[in-house]
């Protein structure tokens, strides 16, 4: 992990990518000034950085759920995964002083909810980028990074601490399994089909995993790409034109 930014370590954004605009309405609809909190590492900015949590550490804040059930249902969707979640929101003229994140076990994903035209950035291990408005990208937090908005509008990320490595002993009967290097859960054909095409771009091998009732899962890591198929894949349809061969 020597770069600073990754753009496609965790196959989920396609998915958050695709619900940008609902998670951004929700947002600006559900959610006043008033319910923001101070990002609690006060001695890290000089003022203004606020934040708005639907999950912290795994537990999930019961009224910011009730407030946001779209970006909520997803989080839930992509439980083992995230640990953390929540608006973060920049004010104008804030500065993020350079640090470091506090554990190693996740990588932190920005979503850009509204970014404002101007001198509005990250600079994570010395490299600047802005944020784009329903783009998303992942970074190492264990390297320094820094932010600031000299901007005179609010600018507004989503922010969700990701699991590096998904244990599979959640997802299986028996609850043993050692970790896999990607899950990913998707909810359509053409979800499916960008995970599949990930795998083979990447030559990575991929294994399907439904309820995890028939399966052993090995103590070794898995380095490739576990799709669990459930929601639409657990229907069956018969169609009468369809015709088997063979015995
Ligand atoms: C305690 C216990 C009780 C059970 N009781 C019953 C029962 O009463 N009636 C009954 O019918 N069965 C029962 N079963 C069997 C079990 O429910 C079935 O075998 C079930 O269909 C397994 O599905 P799964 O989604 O858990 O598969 P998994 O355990 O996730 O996977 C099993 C295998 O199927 C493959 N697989 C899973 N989903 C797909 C998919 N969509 N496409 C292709 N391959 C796939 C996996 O790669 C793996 O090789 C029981 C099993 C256990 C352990």
């Amino acid at each position: 992990m020597e770069l600073p930014y990754f753009n496609e370590s965790v196959i989920f954004t396609n998915s958050l990518e695709e619900n940008h605009a609902l998670i951004k309405d929700e947002f600006f609809n559900a959610v006043t000034k008033e319910e923001y909190l101070e990002w609690p590492e006060s001695f890290l900015y000089n003022h203004g950085w606020n934040v708005f949590g639907l999950r912290f550490q795994h537990i999930d804040i019961f009224d910011a759920n009730l407030l946001c059930p779209i970006l909520s249902n997803f989080i839930k969707k992509y439980d083992n995964l995230i640990e953390t979640a929540g608006f973060s929101i920049l004010s104008p003229g804030t500065v993020i002083n350079p640090h470091v994140g506090f554990t190693s076990d996740v990588l932190r994903c920005h979503l850009g909810i509204k970014v404002p035209e101007g001198d509005c950035c990250l600079k994570v291990g010395g490299v600047v980028r802005k944020w784009k408005e329903g783009e998303s990208f992942i970074f190492d937090d264990t390297i320094e990074h820094e932010a600031w908005n000299r901007t005179n509008e609010d600018r507004v990320v989503l922010l969700m601490d990701l699991n590096k490595n998904v244990l599979l002993k959640d997802f299986s009967t028996i609850k043993i399994g050692g970790t896999t290097l990607y899950y990913a859960v998707p909810s359509t054909l053409s979800e499916l089909k960008a995970i599949l095409d990930f795998s083979g771009d990447r030559d990575l091998q991929f294994y399907i995993l439904g309820n995890g009732s028939n399966v052993l899962i090995s103590d070794e890591d898995f380095r490739g790409v576990v799709i669990k198929l459930s929601g639409t894949f657990r229907e069956i349809a018969f169609h009468a034109d369809v015709k088997c061969h063979g015995r």
